[in-house]
């Protein structure tokens, strides 16, 4: 195991720990935020006509961070044909010459962690400590695809009884289009086009329409490390215009996708109703995650890891704790303990250090949580709502809150921002407790806590989803160690940052030769 360990080695990121590194980098994050961010489309031949629109912070929409330009229907035109033009060279770069691109933008984006950390607090209302692992996991997945490009590129000799020389080779399988979400908006962008990239693809990425700036400032870093920039093409704009135009375009061999499984069915339907090879879609999407301890796991732990789960990032990561099952004995305890922890979470400004909790994305996902609220305020129990800060007046602030329901039908659909719904459950309720997460229909996260080895594994065995954590939080898979990523309306697969995500991106070619 140590040796395997030794083969590769995530991003160090920086110290949290340490204060003196940490009020470093506070000081340099607070002056790369004054800088004038601008996205426009980067598309090479294209004159994009239209407005710039400012973008806000949403820590506090009266600051303007920056502005961006969407891309119009010409330029997704022109960059579809710079696309499919630029396919055949970089397919042809020899594998090793494509990893080392991306490496060299990994080393490059270790380097400016402070200007990307920057910008998704600024733009997207990351807390620091979320900024510094986007930055990190954003550097992870560029290394890893790197090394498992030069790996699965070379060409795999087959001897067998045919007495030939048999060979299978894999390549780029044209223009790949990357729509990722805002609550990663630098990993998982970078995470897709770099995946894309080293399979041999070219590339259009649409970045979502909330965190235009982060995906810019990502491309351009690409581009200076060396991909050209024709192969790795920027196009922001509306997911029901520019997203649209792109996933129904005969020349788009694959579309990679994070965000709603509504969505991801919608580009499906897309890619299948044309007049061309069927598209393959890589979609991640949804979960309605349980965290199912019983009464032999440790309160004090238990507690710990559902707060980091239900309310880091807002709540707003698709493997969140969204419903706490815990067992009779030691639900008062625990619910207890949770109302007091949230009273201790600091909720507001997430440029602050000492920050738990920022804002969630913008107006529309606050007050979907509100609707949540004020539907659950009838249906359930409130156990505790943290306090906002006064510093949280002006942003889209939504304080985490905990609710007792009675069944997990009371949710019907999984609500994305820092909200812990918390049920408790009979020891003989244990198989309806897993029928009731598997009858969700979404599969991604679970965590258990338990202290009883056999209870454990039969959850384990029986749950169906993705990723499955025992006596820790569920949130913040680290790539190529933990691959990431769900099952039935969770997504299609392969897992992020798992040795069978780059093949998707291939198409396999056997060569025969009667030697
Ligand atoms: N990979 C992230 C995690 O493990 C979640 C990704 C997402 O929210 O899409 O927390």
């Amino acid at each position: 195991a140590s040796e395997q360990h030794l083969e590769r080695s995530n991003s160090m990121g920086v110290n949290l720990a340490n204060d003196d590194q940490l009020r470093a980098l506070a000081e340099q994050i607070n002056a790369e935020a004054a800088r004038p961010w601008r996205a426009t489309p980067l598309v090479p031949g294209a004159n994009p006509a239209g407005a710039d629109s400012a973008v806000t912070s949403p820590a506090d929409r009266r600051q303007v961070v920056g502005h961006w330009q969407a891309a119009d229907s010409a330029t997704v035109e022109q960059a579809l044909d710079n696309a499919v033009a630029a396919h055949d060279g970089w397919n042809e770069t020899p594998a090793a010459g494509r990893a080392a691109i991306l490496e060299h933008a990994a080393d490059l984006l270790e380097q400016r962690m402070p200007q990307y950390i920057a910008l998704c607090t600024r733009e997207a209302g990351k807390s620091i400590p979320d900024g510094v692992a986007e930055v990190r996991e954003a550097v992870d997945f560029l290394r890893y695809y790197a090394g498992q490009a030069r790996k699965l590129f070379t060409p795999e000799a087959l001897p067998g009884p045919t007495g030939e020389s048999n060979t299978l080779q894999l390549s780029g399988r044209g223009v790949f289009v990357c729509i990722s979400p805002w609550n990663f908006p630098l990993a998982i962008f970078t995470g897709q086009v770099a995946a894309a990239l080293a399979a041999g693809n070219s590339v259009i990425a649409k970045p979502a329409e909330q965190t235009n700036l982060i995906g810019y400032y990502a491309v351009k870093l690409l581009h200076e490390a060396g991909v050209p920039e024709a192969v790795l093409q920027f196009l922001p704009g509306d997911g029901a215009t520019v997203g649209a135009a792109l996933t129904r375009d005969p020349r788009v061999a694959g579309v990679a996708f994070t965000g709603s499984t509504e969505t991801a069915r919608a580009i499906n339907r897309a890619l299948a109703a044309r007049d061309a090879a069927i598209g393959v879609l890589i979609a991640e999407t949804g979960g309605q995650n349980a965290l199912i301890a019983d009464s032999s796991s440790l309160p004090e732990q238990l507690v710990k890891d559902a707060i980091g789960s239900a309310f880091t990032s807002a709540g707003q990561r698709c493997s969140a704790a969204r419903v706490l099952f815990v067992q009779e004995d030691i639900a008062d305890k625990v619910i207890g303990m949770l109302a007091g922890a949230m009273a201790e979470l600091k909720v507001g400004d997430p440029g602050q250090l000492s920050t738990d909790v920022g804002p969630v994305i913008d107006e529309d996902a606050r007050q979907i949580l509100v609707d949540h609220a004020a539907r659950m305020d009838k249906e359930a129990t409130l156990i505790a709502e943290a306090a906002l800060d006064d510093d949280a007046a002006h942003g889209c602030f939504f304080a985490p809150r905990a609710y007792e329901l009675k069944s997990l039908d009371q949710l019907q659909r999984e609500v994305f921002g820092p909200v812990l719904h918390v049920i408790r459950w009979k020891a003989s309720q244990l198989d309806a407790v897993i029928a009731a997460i598997n009858a969700t229909g979404y599969g991604l996260t679970l965590g258990i806590h338990s202290r009883i080895d056999e209870t454990v594994e039969k959850i384990a065995a029986k749950v169906k989803v993705g990723n499955c954590y025992v006596n820790r939080n569920q949130i913040g898979a680290v790539v190529g160690v933990q691959p990431f990523g769900g099952q039935n309306l969770s997504g299609t697969g392969p897992k992020a940052g798992g040795p069978h995500y780059l093949p998707r991106f291939t198409t396999e070619k056997t060569i025969t030769v009667n030697t």
